[in-house]
């Protein structure tokens, strides 16, 4: 037996994940949370979130932030508009960013999980410079509030990813790990990948995927439900379990259009995991 929680990626106002309500309804004990809209980061909300996620026993282990004019459209757009890499809204985003620590630490949370965007590939680079002095500032202000930096994984390799993070030079900044991104944008294999990051990872998303069959890097994959992609989630999981990890495993599934599916989806995850959780020695 595998004994680590479940969790959702949730959204209670705005972004991808699944609503509140049903994170209860399946009786799922943990979430991520997708950083709420700006009029909603106030003492008052995180105090009434509080209360309904103690009534439910529900625990949060990471708020990722999200900003407005990101969009995943197409690779390429994402490359422009996503995180802390658009030069345009850098300063801005980092401001907000700090913002939503202060919330966060509202809901005793201590992990903030951030897409940085399409970290540039030239080391030496002052683009690469200006991205690296971002995060160590956001780093700087999560240490005041005891929180840690999780990067989710995908838009670069892992290779370049533990640069970045060494570059960064601190020592509140880790990876969340999601297998299904590295084959969405192309990336490569996720096992090994995760076996490379092992012993930064401090969250993960139970995402699956399949790989273009257009121009990696260019053309997305297609997300699909956990277990029926390219991923290997038995695998994946075991692999987890081999390097030690203790954290949630955090169903991600966006495709809020479609909650009834969405639902039924996340549902059918959670069986999955728990056969595999079983199963494992
Ligand atoms: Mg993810």
């Amino acid at each position: 037996m595998y004994d680590v929680p479940i969790g959702v990626f949730t959204s209670i106002d705005a972004g991808l994940g699944v609503n509140f309500d049903v994170v209860c309804e399946l009786g799922v004990k943990t979430i991520q949370l997708h950083t709420p809209r700006r009029e909603s980061r106030t003492n008052d909300c995180a105090s009434a979130f509080l209360y309904k996620l103690n009534e439910n026993g529900i625990r949060i282990t990471a708020v990722f932030l999200g900003f407005e004019g990101e969009s995943y459209e197409t690779i390429e757009i994402t490359s422009q508009t996503v995180g802390f890499v658009p030069s345009k809204t850098r300063a801005a985003r980092l401001v907000e960013a700090f913002e939503i620590s202060d919330f966060a630490k509202l809901l005793d949370v201590t992990y903030i999980g951030s897409h940085i965007g399409f970290v540039p590939h030239d080391r030496r680079s002052s683009e690469y410079a200006e991205v690296v002095e971002t995060i160590r500032s956001l780093c700087k202000y999560l240490q005041k509030n005891s929180q840690s930096l999780i990067l989710e994984t995908g838009q670069e390799s892992v290779q370049l990813l533990i640069k970045f993070i060494e570059d960064v030079a601190c020592n509140n900044i880790f990876i969340n790990f999601d297998p299904a991104n590295l084959i969405l944008y192309g990336i490569g294999e996720p096992i090994e990948a995760l076996k490379m990051v092992a012993k930064r990872v401090r969250g993960v998303h139970c995402k699956d995927a399949v790989a273009t069959t257009g121009t990696p890097g260019v053309d997305w994959g297609r997300e699909v439900p956990f277990g029926q992609g390219e991923v290997n989630a038995e695998k994946f999981i075991k692999t987890l379990k081999e390097i030690g990890y203790k954290g949630a495993l955090t169903i991600e599934r966006e495709i809020p259009e479609q909650p009834e599916r969405q639902k039924e989806e996340i549902g059918n995850a959670i069986n999955l995991i728990n056969s595999i959780k079983t199963k494992i020695e």
